[in-house]
């Protein structure tokens, strides 16, 4: 299958973020990636297939440590690499240690599409949920629900959030059999505890407003929550949930061999709500 990768041009916000970004296109569904650089910190390390691509962006730039908000490929694919070339430290949450110190395997499509496999390595763990970066102290707030080893980056003093793949959008119609929306909904009501101005999205990009949008994508998986609930009590089943409340789309669910396709996110509900 043909993949089309793209490196869009880099970005700077507020004279203190550099991001690194690029797409994927393949069938006509396009993929972002976005890495960002925060006071030598570098958030995230982008796919395989854009090993070139971070490099150059790093040799430019110079980060002096990495951290990576959770295991999968587009996140953590040129860490080992990174660090071998520039000697560069990584730290990460303890889950994502154990996942990339044993190595994941990755279905069929991620494959493809990100590039090959991530080799093992064992990054650090950060001591008392925090990491210092040239100007100041970031707080790593766990967030699973996407993953279970996911975490985001707090700034404090700008009310910044490094988000990983917390948001994607305001309203996500897919996932992957890994997602739990109801571990999602309590992430998100947990970050939304803090005070956010803008948040970086490994996905999509800059979001200003980012309460806002942290908030949307809350409401909107609780209302997903309440009608699958509902539906389920009725006495449908899930893929009549499915196919009643979420996208009909089926390009990507054929494109990823049915690895990433709406019906996890209802399952996640009904399997964790009546513990079926
Ligand atoms: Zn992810």
């Amino acid at each position: 299958m043909f993949i089309q990768h793209t490196i869009m041009p880099n970005l700077e916000y507020d004279n203190m973020v550099k991001v690194a970004r690029g797409k994927m296109k393949v069938a006509g569904q396009t993929f972002q990636y976005h890495c960002y650089l925060y006071e030598g910190l570098l958030i995230d390390t982008g796919p395989p297939r854009a090993k070139n691509h971070i490099f150059t962006f790093t040799d430019n730039e110079r980060p002096n440590q990495v951290f990576l908000t959770h295991y999968h490929e587009d996140h953590s694919g040129n860490a080992a690499f990174l660090r071998e070339k520039f000697q560069l430290p990584i730290y990460s949450g303890p889950q994502t240690r154990s996942y990339l110190s044993q190595g994941f395997s990755m279905p069929l499509y991620r494959k493809v599409l990100w590039g090959r496999k991530v080799p093992k390595y064992r990054p650090s763990i950060l001591n008392d949920h925090v990491i210092q970066h040239k100007s100041g102290t970031l707080l790593a707030i766990h967030t699973p629900g996407h993953s279970d080893d996911h975490y985001c980056l707090y700034d404090p003093d700008r009310k910044w959030l490094f988000s990983g793949d917390l948001f994607l959008a305001k309203k996500v119609r897919f996932g992957m059999k890994e997602d739990s929306v109801p571990r999602m909904i309590e992430s998100l009501q947990h970050i939304l505890t803090f005070d956010i101005q803008t948040i970086f999205c490994g996905h999509a990009g800059i979001v200003e407003k980012g309460y806002d949008a942290l908030h949307a994508k809350l409401e909107f998986l609780l209302q997903l929550s309440e009608n699958t609930i509902k539906l389920y009590q009725e006495g449908y089943n899930i893929q009549e949930i499915t196919v009643q409340l979420l996208s009909k789309n089926k390009k990507i669910r054929w494109l990823t061999h049915n690895e990433f396709s709406p019906h996890f996110f209802i399952r996640s509900i009904v399997k964790e709500t009546f513990n079926s």
